[in-house]
């Protein structure tokens, strides 16, 4: 892939969206039947699978804590999630992504009311297509949902980029990779209203004007994302309660 000579023409991007549009999100529930609660999501060309696990008992024992339970995120890409093969197995950006991934779920899982447990969350990216993280927060959140974790809210993740000098939500490969700057966010999502920023990396350059409309847009696709998460889930609990 060789850097465009221009990211938007006539006020479409190279994949025909406008600025301020999303790509195409599909989201299944209950996708695998061994974890307690799991979800499989599309966003735009990526593909990512969450699997939940928990709260369950810590094991080496000298990781419980008394007070409260402990929350494991393991984000991995596929060897033949991206075009070269990747190597298999952790490396310094999927322990990254892990890590700040954690810390948003440590914001809004209610992790008192399961001392000396675990909560064990894993994400695998099938297709990687630039937003993998922000997918896997996506899908992640609707499996704890699945797995009736409780939560003080649900996460919703989306990026924005910065392309030939303007804001686009939802970046996808190219913008990501040769645009100016890159934010990904994750909101905490509470009674149907953005309450909190969970988490927040940037990479390039940006004012502070373009980061306040940065947050703006990225809140406006957030509670698009947020509509399809809870569609998904309704519609999960809508199908158990029909076959019952
Ligand atoms: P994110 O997927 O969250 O945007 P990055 O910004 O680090 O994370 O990566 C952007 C994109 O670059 C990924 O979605 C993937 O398509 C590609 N990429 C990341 N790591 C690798 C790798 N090891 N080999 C090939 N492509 C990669």
């Amino acid at each position: 892939m060789s850097r465009p000579e221009k990211f938007i023409i006539d006020g479409k991007r190279l994949d025909g969206r406008t600025p301020d549009q999303l790509r195409p999100i599909k989201i299944e529930v209950d996708y695998l039947k061994r974890a307690d609660g799991s979800c499989y999501l599309e966003m735009g060309k990526n593909r990512v699978v969450a699997a939940v696990y928990g709260p369950r008992e810590v094991h080496p024992r000298h990781l419980q804590d008394p007070t409260k339970a402990i929350i494991r995120y393991r984000y991995n890409m596929a060897p033949f999630s991206v075009e070269e093969r990747k190597r298999p197995g952790p490396d310094r950006r999927s322990i990254e992504i892990s890590k700040v991934s954690k810390e948003a779920f440590e914001a809004v899982i209610m992790k008192e009311l399961f001392p000396r447990s675990a909560i064990d969350i894993f994400v695998e990216v099938l297709q990687a297509d630039a937003g993998s993280r922000t997918a896997c927060i996506n899908a992640a959140s609707v499996a704890l949902v699945d797995a009736g974790i409780p939560m003080k809210g649900i996460l919703t993740s989306v990026a924005v980029a910065k392309v030939d000098g303007v804001l686009v939500l939802d970046p996808m490969k190219e913008e990501d990779n040769y645009g100016e700057a890159d934010i990904p966010f994750a909101f905490l999502i509470r009674g149907g209203k953005i309450e909190s920023i969970a988490l927040l990396q940037m990479d390039g350059k940006m004012t502070k004007e373009e980061i306040k409309e940065a947050i703006n847009l990225a809140k406006k696709g957030a509670m698009e994302i947020y509509q399809m998460q809870r569609e998904a889930i309704m519609k999960k609990f809508i199908e158990e309660g029909e076959n019952e």
